[in-house]
């Protein structure tokens, strides 16, 4: 390790259930700073955006049948990189240490003497039971729950599993389990699980394509298999699973199932992926666009030099504003030295850009676009107009100012390109 440099650590991190937003908040902190993600197979992509845009990336996702040689090569390259003094989040889907071999990874984490440290994480059961409306215990149906998997180690001698007991809980959820659930249930039957429990499979819990099938346990293998139930799923089964008739608040949302691509540019797409995710949507993020400066200041700085020519400014988007104030500070322009010219926005959220300036918006049009503004204009005495703007737009608006006898400048402030970023994403999804 170089002199001075704090010795490297391993966080063994726990993602959630799939959910993005179901980290913890420690474990949200941890992958922001991390050096190094060591990821599984079923983190969100959308969660591993977190990191640092440098970070060092590994997909650890195993490949059943490569188990045992790909997790010593996992212990190998956390040992080797937490020596060479980096901060290595190791993430784990669900919580890191249930069914997730946190456990072993810590034993030769601790072995190699390599520091550690553990954050728990909101494991499936709990994600599936919350996303599914199936509260695990509950007062008068259950009062115990038994997280186990129905996949059993290759490794060890079968029949390692004692069904009996799982049988004998309130409430029974396995992981792994779904390649072979017509096995599984024989097993619970057999050790004598009554054929009438209520059973739900949930599918990609707490994710936007989560899906959920419940039936009686004679027939859930039958069902499951008509569904087209693949991994990763667990299952639920005892009383409580009646109880998501009434709290399924999931399933309920507006857009509950439905996919929704938001094309707006990268910093201004939150707002509405919000509002669409709130109401159940799957909502994936491709910006159709991304932002960059113009090919040259030029224009801009000219008119900045006559900046009191002119009348009035109109701004067509919330980015131009952004963008041609930034510029003013750079040539050494106060917003007082706007004195005297009207500002004109396009509609609520360009004029809230630039009220928040300080500065007073003189009108607004009903119908936010360039035929708009040209119907307010109507009213005003119009002199020399600036508009700051995209390099490429609609010619209508300064075309019939000028008919109405207006000098018009339009000077670009920044450059719309194609933008092809979760494209990925997307196709997948149309697929
Ligand atoms: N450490 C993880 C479990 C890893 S074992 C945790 O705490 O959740 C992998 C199994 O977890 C899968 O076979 C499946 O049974 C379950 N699982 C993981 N993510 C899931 C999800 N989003 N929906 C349903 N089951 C999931």
């Amino acid at each position: 390790m170089p002199a001075g440099r704090r010795p490297g650590k391993v966080y063994l991190v726990g993602a959630g259930p799939g959910d993005p937003d179901l980290i913890t908040v420690r474990g949200r902190d941890l992958l922001s700073r991390a050096d190094v993600v060591i990821h599984d197979a079923l983190v969100s992509p959308a969660l591993l955006r977190a990191a640092r845009a440098d970070v060092e990336r590994i997909d650890a996702g195993k490949k059943p049948g490569a188990r045992r040689d790909t997790q010593s090569a996992v212990n190998r390259m956390m040992i080797a990189r937490a020596r060479s003094g980096r901060r290595v989040v190791r993430l784990k889907g669900g919580d890191p240490c249930l069914f997730g071999r946190a456990g072993e990874e810590a034993e030769a984490l601790a072995r190699a003497g390599v520091p550690f440290e553990v954050v728990p994480g909101v494991t499936a059961a709990l994600g599936a039971a919350a996303a599914a409306g199936i509260p695990l215990t509950h007062r008068r149906l259950a009062s115990s729950v038994v997280l186990a998997t129905g996949h059993e180690d290759p490794a060890k001698p079968p029949g390692s599993i004692d069904w009996k007991a799982l049988v004998g809980a309130g409430t029974l959820v396995l992981y792994m389990g779904v390649k072979r659930l017509e096995g599984i249930v024989s097993r619970l039957l057999a050790a004598g699980l009554d054929p009438g429990t209520p059973v739900a499979l949930v599918r990609w819990a707490t994710r936007p394509d989560q899906q959920v099938v419940t039936a009686p346990l004679r027939t859930i293998a039958v069902r499951a298999r008509l569904a087209g139930i693949r991994p990763p799923a667990v299952l639920i089964a005892g009383r409580v699973v009646r109880l998501r008739r009434r709290l399924d608040w999931a399933g309920r949302r507006p857009l509950s199932g439905r996919t929704i691509v938001v094309t707006r540019a990268k910093d201004q797409a939150r707002f509405l992926s919000d509002l669409l995710k709130e109401d159940g949507a799957r909502v994936l993020e491709a910006p159709a666009i991304r932002l960059a400066p113009p090919l040259s200041w030029a224009p801009l700085d000219a008119a900045l030099r006559r900046l009191e020519t002119y009348r009035l400014i109109i701004f067509t988007s919330a980015n131009g504003v952004e963008r041609f104030f930034a510029r003013l500070p750079e040539k050494g322009i106060d917003v007082r030295d706007l004195k005297g010219i009207e500002i004109v926005a396009i509609g609520p959220a360009t004029a809230a850009a630039v009220t928040t300036r300080g500065l007073r918006v003189a009108a607004v049009p009903a119908e936010y676009r360039a035929e708009g503004i040209l119907k307010t204009l109507r009213a005003m005495e119009v002199g020399r107009v600036l508009i700051p703007r995209a390099a490429a737009a609609r010619d209508v608006l300064p075309r019939v100012l000028r008919e109405r006898g207006a000098p018009v400048d339009v000077v670009p402030v920044y450059r719309a390109l194609p933008a092809r970023e979760g494209m990925k994403e997307v196709s997948a999804a149309l697929r």
